[in-house]
């Protein structure tokens, strides 16, 4: 890196997961020298990315969009979509956010999502058909109806899709430095930006360049400022994913005058197993996932419910549960289920052990007896699993559609997919909390540009990915991080070429 001291790279890009290094593949392909700076080890490499389900949320008008996309890795005959068209996406944004996510970002993410995964997939990213997450089974048909909006997902998951972009950058000649972290973004006095800070295996140097795009991810795995931004409760909670995403660039960039955006106070945080490690490790993945919750009973240590499981399909709900979960004593509850909902489980349950039994009573003795530490409220919880069958209404169970089949009378109700628990063998999942990312960020506009506060372009500053704000309040519908990451990645590129290009 000695040598690298003095020359002036086109573009640097702080990061080396999706967001980053679809930014620095779409700056090679405008022409502009790019270097890559990872954090992480070559061998803990690719952020958050390589964690990742790798699900993309796009639109499509019919499966006949999709076919071009998946069309080396996999074959339409045995899956059914339901078109989902920009109207669609924008209303799915809207409708989860609180109609507070920034609407002329969200434009360019909803517009932009289909021709972007295309892209991708024309550069050498392997698509299939997403008949996992979300995904239901046609009785009787040998189908699988598509998740809506997210139909696809990487061949090999977030793994594939981290080893692909890796490769294809390596392909174009992008140097990526391993073990090199961004630490401040070096402006002359006139505030464009000339260059980076990083400490490296040779210490500290000052890399110049003409541009710089930040793909570092958000701040969930930073202890400290998950306490001061999300709260004191979220000091000791789980990270999914990577231990890399810190913040620090986020920081940086606010020293030189970036906007804050979005709610700095919000995250993405799911349901997990009780028993997951502290950080995400490659071997799990996001296989420690507990979202099979629509078809469960949850309760808590003190045997009470206290949130309608059936609320929406999970894919809507699941980024917001891990923070009502934290709201629980010991942040650990129990999903339970019966012989007509276990088939339903997905398979990512396979990781965990859970609590089964015959009867209910015999479920309850069972969940004190292999979590005595955690102090479970035994007649309560019977009395409350007792009073929730009683108060199952009658109705057609289907895991497909919002069914309404309901309660009546309790507080709260279940409002959908509510099956008694009367069939054994009965099953208890303990769960906790994982967070997955951090909503609150930087202010980019529609070139990916990172702006001050009068809404001016910091000269030579892009950002792309969950370092940006603006995009997802309160909960966020699958698979659109991702998609935000590489659309805006894309643009983020391209522009910062053409803005290295005009300064040489
Ligand atoms: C288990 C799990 C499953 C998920 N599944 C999905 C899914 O299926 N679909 C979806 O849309 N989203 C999913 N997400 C969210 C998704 O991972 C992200 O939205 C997306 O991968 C974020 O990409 P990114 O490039 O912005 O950040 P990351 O992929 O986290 O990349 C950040 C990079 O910056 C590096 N870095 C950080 N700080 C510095 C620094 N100072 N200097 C240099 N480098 C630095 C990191 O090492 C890393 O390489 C999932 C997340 C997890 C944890």
């Amino acid at each position: 890196m000695s040598t690298s001291e003095r020359e002036t790279f086109d573009v640097i890009v702080v990061g080396a997961g999706n967001a980053a290094l679809t930014a620095a593949l779409a700056a090679r392909a405008a022409g502009a020298r790019v270097v890559v700076l990872e954090k992480a080890s070559l061998k803990l490499r690719g952020g958050n990315t390589r964690f990742s389900g790798g699900v993309f949320r796009c639109t499509y008008r019919s499966l006949a969009d999709l076919v071009p996309i998946v069309q080396q890795h996999d074959s339409p005959e045995t899956v059914v979509a339901d078109p989902y068209t920009p109207v669609d996406y924008r209303k799915d944004i809207e409708r989860v956010t609180g109609g507070r996510a920034d609407p002329e970002l969200t434009t360019v993410l909803v517009d932009r999502a289909y021709d972007t995964v295309r892209w991708m997939a024309d550069l050498g990213v392997p698509w299939e058909f997403n008949r996992a997450v979300g995904a239901v089974t046609i009785p009787g048909a040998a189908k699988v109806k598509l998740p809506l909006g997210g139909a696809l997902r990487v061949k090999g998951e977030g793994v594939m899709l981290s080893t692909a972009l890796f490769r294809l950058a390596e392909e174009a000649s992008i140097k990526v430095l391993y073990e090199t972290q961004a630490v401040r973004i070096v402006t002359a006095t006139d505030g464009q930006v000339t260059g980076v800070e990083v400490r490296g295996p040779d210490g500290m140097q000052i890399l110049n360049c003409r541009a710089l795009i930040l793909g570092s991810g958000g701040f969930q795995a930073n202890p400290e400022m998950r306490t001061a931004y999300l709260g004191p409760a979220w000091s000791l909670v789980k990270v999914r994913g990577t231990r890399f995403d810190t913040g620090e660039m986020l920081r940086a960039a606010l020293a030189v005058g970036a906007q804050s955006y979005g709610e700095w106070a919000g995250c993405h945080a799911t349901p997990i197993d009780a028993d997951a490690p502290t950080y995400g490790e490659l071997r799990l993945t996001d296989k420690t996932n507990r979202l099979s919750y629509p078809f469960s009973v949850m309760v808590n240590l003190d045997g009470e419910r206290f949130v309608d499981e059936g609320e929406d399909f999970n894919l809507y709900t699941y980024a917001k549960m891990g923070r009502q979960i934290l709201q629980e004593r010991g942040a650990v509850v129990f999903q339970i289920f019966d012989r007509k909902t276990i088939p339903l489980l997905e398979t990512r349950y396979n990781t965990g052990t859970p609590v089964t039994a015959d009867t209910l009573p015999e479920l309850v003795d069972r969940l004190e007896e292999r979590y005595r530490s955690l102090g479970i409220r035994k007649a309560t919880m019977l009395k409350t699993l007792e009073d929730y069958n009683a108060a199952v209404q009658d109705g057609v169970f289907n895991p497909d559609i919002l069914d309404k089949k309901r309660t009546q009378g309790l507080r709260p109700e279940k409002t959908n997919w509510a099956t008694r628990l009367d069939e054994p063998p009965f099953q208890a999942y303990a769960v906790s909390l994982g967070i997955t990312f951090t909503f609150g960020g930087l202010r980019i506009n529609t070139n990916a540009e990172v702006v001050d506060y009068l809404e001016r372009p910091i000269p030579g500053l892009f950002a792309t990915g969950e370092i940006t704000g603006g995009f997802f309040y309160l909960n966020y519908p699958a698979g659109a991080g991702l998609t935000r990451g590489a659309v805006f990645g894309r643009i983020a590129g391209t522009n910062a070429a053409q803005f290295a290009r005009e300064q040489s």
